[in-house]
């Protein structure tokens, strides 16, 4: 059987009086990539947020690797902060720190890695992302493709066990898109956890293994790429589907 790498149960999550998230279950399988699509409002940020603890639900469960996130200690929290690496649809990288500072300051914060180690993680996570030759390059020197690259290659420094892209290619012109979506089919062909809010339905239908569509802070319906793009069962999916195409 495959190990379970994320497992959300139940979880809701209000903010006020408003109930954004309502009862969310979702299992992500260890290496199987999860695109959550839906409408602007719906609940996605908030429910990737939860995951890492950037949001404490209301109620409900998160695990990772079977272990709750929200037990344990300060010192739990960092750690299983660590484990989730999270992609943002701005870049939130450092300005005034060079590429390579950016990938070694948490690594050496976080996980207390020395410079030496930190930068040889740094300089296979760029090869990763093709960028090695940006190493010393500021991030107003790089395109907004290549500031993304820079981002997942950070994240990916800390061996996160999931990585979670919150519309990660939004901000991005288009011709830059391409590139940042090749970086993450990358991830996924070798082995990465990932749990994905898109808008690029594209990417979705060729890259993941299930599709959720969640509208209202519910998950309205879930599947294969095939069944959900081609055969939606729901009403509320079919609209979603047609308003974008
Ligand atoms: P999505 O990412 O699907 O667009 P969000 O998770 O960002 O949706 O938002 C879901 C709902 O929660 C929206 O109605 C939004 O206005 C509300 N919301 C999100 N964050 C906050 C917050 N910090 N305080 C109050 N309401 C919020
Ligand atoms: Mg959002």
């Amino acid at each position: 059987m495959t190990r379970t790498a994320l497992e959300i149960v139940s979880l809701s999550k209000s903010f006020g009086k408003t109930e954004v998230l309502c009862d969310i279950s979702l299992k992500v399988a260890a290496s199987e990539l999860v695109c959550l699509i839906g409408p602007s409002g719906s609940g996605k940020s908030t429910l990737l947020r939860c995951c890492n603890r950037l949001e404490e639900p209301s109620s409900g469960d998160i695990l990772i690797g079977g272990r709750n996130i929200h037990h344990g200690t300060a010192r739990d929290l960092r750690r299983m902060r660590v484990r989730t690496g999270m992609v943002f649809q701005g870049f939130h990288l450092y300005p005034h720190l060079s590429v390579m500072g950016n990938l070694t300051l948490a690594q050496r914060k976080a996980l207390g890695r020395s410079r030496s180690e930190a930068e040889a993680k740094a300089r296979l996570m760029l090869e990763k992302v093709g960028l090695s030759e940006k190493a010393a390059a500021y991030p107003s020197e790089l395109s907004g493709g290549q500031q993304q690259r820079v981002a997942i290659a950070r994240a990916l420094a800390l061996d996160p066990d999931i990585m979670l892209f919150d519309e990660p290619t939004s901000a991005l012109d288009p011709e830059l898109v391409g590139s940042v979506l090749a970086v993450m089919a990358d991830l996924k062909a070798q082995g990465m956890t990932m749990l994905v809010v898109t808008h690029e339905m594209g990417f979705a239908r060729e890259a993941a293994d299930r599709v959720v569509f969640m509208d209202a802070g519910v998950i309205v319906e879930e599947g294969t790429p095939d069944a959900v793009f081609g055969a939606p069962k729901m009403k509320r999916t079919q609209d979603f589907l047609q308003r974008i195409d």
